[in-house]
């Protein structure tokens, strides 16, 4: 289970920061995810709200950004997204949508990070009237 590991990984990681910021509750949390992973971010999204319950994390909006894959091609320099379809599990096989090479790199698609939290303070009693 892919998926679970990443979402238990994104609670810890939203848990531990909301901790070090005295937070209170955690309103809003936004999770990059590329295509490169082949995560479900459907999948996560459930999960996350699974782990969440019972933490400070439960009532969170959870938002997933997918990220889409860039390469750059070692052969004839492109430069750019590809499709991601058919992308296998077991074997990603990434193909040069120009000149079909495989001498490629992957600049972007593999992320899975917490981009950005939004946290409700103990110290702020600021009442919005
Ligand atoms: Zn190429």
């Amino acid at each position: 289970m892919h998926e679970l590991s990443m979402a238990d990984a994104i609670v810890k990681t939203v848990i531990d920061a909301a901790e070090k910021n005295d937070a209170i509750e955690v309103l809003e949390v936004t999770v990059e995810i590329g295509k490169m992973t082949l995560l479900n971010p459907e999948q996560i999204k459930f999960m996350l709200d699974v782990l969440s319950e019972d933490t400070i994390l439960a009532g969170a909006t959870f938002i997933l950004e997918e990220i889409p894959i860039e390469i750059e091609c070692g052969s004839c320099g492109y430069k750019g997204e590809i499709d991601s379809e058919g992308l296998d599990e077991y074997t990603p096989i990434l193909i040069c949508p120009k000149c079909e090479g495989h001498e490629i790199s992957i600049i972007a698609g593999r992320e899975c990070n917490v981009k950005n939290i939004k946290i409700e303070k103990s110290d702020e009693d600021a009442q919005d009237s």
